[in-house]
């Protein structure tokens, strides 16, 4: 049992300080699903309807968390399809698809999980102001893997993690 603990993926370890508290701080920002989708679609879904009181959507790869930095904002009904009772129809029309009507559908609607994740921190650190209360280290090591993915990917073009620098 501890050796298999030891080997524990990232994701499934418990968080650590730094990243319970950039988490927290994401959970009480805006939801990304809901802000992409008042972007999108403004006459739907208003600045005041997006919501902050959100979860932790850890994005996976084959089912298994990459790691707890991995993963955005998102609110109940975005993350789980929380809705009240005979307002499935409504909700999804008004806020978009739920991860929980499929990833594909999910993904196809507000972009690619690496485009969401980088939105979160675009959203956390919108200069690349990270705070000293942050281990830097960690979060640009997000930001590289993230600068990556999207450039072996070619889903958004290159992308300059310091913008301005
Ligand atoms: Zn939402």
């Amino acid at each position: 049992m501890r050796g298999y603990r030891k080997n524990r993926r990232p994701g499934n370890r418990p968080m650590t300080d730094a990243e319970l508290e950039l988490t927290e701080r994401a959970k009480r920002g805006p939801c990304i699903p809901c802000l992409i989708q008042h972007e999108t679609h403004p006459e739907l879904l208003s600045r005041n309807e997006v919501s902050r009181w959100n979860e932790w959507d850890h994005h996976k790869e084959g089912n298994l968390r990459v790691g707890h930095l991995w993963g955005w904002a998102s609110c109940q009904w975005h993350h789980r399809r929380i809705a009240p009772a005979g307002k499935f129809e409504a909700y999804t029309r008004k806020y978009g698809p739920s991860l929980m009507d499929g990833s594909a559908a999910f993904y196809a609607y507000y972009g690619s999980p690496y485009e969401l994740i980088l939105r979160q921190y675009r959203v956390l650190f919108p200069r690349h102001d990270i705070p000293e209360t942050f281990d830097r280290a960690i979060v640009e090591t997000v930001l590289e893997g993230l600068t990556e993915e999207i450039n072996r990917r070619t889903i958004i073009g290159t992308f300059d993690p310091e913008p301005g620098a």
